[in-house]
């Protein structure tokens, strides 16, 4: 090769180096037809702060946020844009095979988690007044306002909210599919069976799939940033720090 030439082949190199470098993430988020493993190489969420965490934004204005489309939830709801594809490829896989998936619950944020939180104290003051009691009865299956894993647009509710619709026919096939298939779409089941080993927080949620790619980096970015003094603004956020709602239920999930 002249002088010329290996000028001319280096540049050449050099390009498509850098066309490679740039424009595959792009079209790693662009997402439908990508595989999981794409997917997650794009999701580094590099704009986490305290507020988000914590529920305390719009999903409605927020860039990472999109309207469900219709045939995928049962209602009007918001997700992380890749939750909303990842959803949809874990969606048809499972149609496949014969299993229907919807969505039944989405985002909700600290306003929607507090007006949930403070209806159900409300109701449970006459059994257990203003105490930790009132709060650990809400607990078992709702979480505190600043701490519910449905703030971060990474959580859903799928197809029914009673634990004894998993334990038999349609609901028993469809909650075996996810926990075989489910991973491959970056889904896990944080709310395992208490079997599985998890041994704090909130009775198992057969229903509550999160995406992990993103949730893992919320809990980790929680557990190093928000601490109890951060818990107001809600009815009972004072009974935060001695039902250890950051030990025991934000971190009393199964991660895998
Ligand atoms: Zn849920």
């Amino acid at each position: 090769m002249n002088h010329r030439a290996v000028i001319v082949f280096s540049i050449f190199t050099i390009s498509v180096s850098y066309l490679i470098a740039t424009k595959l993430p792009k079209e790693g988020a662009k997402g439908v037809s990508n595989s999981f493993t794409q997917i997650s190489e794009t999701t580094k969420d590099t704009s986490i702060t305290k507020a988000f965490v914590m529920g305390r934004f719009t999903p409605q204005t927020h860039v990472r946020f999109q309207l469900v489309p219709e045939h995928l939830c049962s209602k009007s709801m918001y997700l992380q844009k890749e939750v909303i594809v990842a959803f949809q490829q874990m969606k048809l896989s499972a149609a496949s095979e014969g299993v229907s998936l919807r969505i039944i619950s989405g985002t909700r944020n600290f306003w929607e988690q507090k007006s949930i939180w403070e209806r159900k104290w409300n109701a449970n003051l006459q059994s257990y007044g203003a105490s930790a009691n009132n709060a650990r009865e809400i607990l078992k299956y709702s979480s505190m306002p600043s701490s519910s894993r449905h703030h971060w647009g990474t959580d859903i509710d799928i197809n029914n909210l009673s634990p004894t619709y998993f334990t038999t026919g349609k609901g028993l096939k469809e909650v075996l599919w996810l926990r075989k298939n489910a991973n491959k779409f970056g889904f896990i089941e944080v709310y395992s069976p208490r079997a599985s080993g998890r041994l704090t927080g909130y009775e198992p949620e057969a229903w509550h799939w999160s995406y992990s790619p993103l949730s893992s980096q919320y809990l980790e970015y929680y557990n190093q940033n928000i601490q109890y003094t951060d818990f107001k603004g809600f009815t009972g956020c004072e009974w935060a720090k001695e039902l250890r709602i950051i030990e025991d239920f934000v971190s009393g999930v199964s991660r895998k």
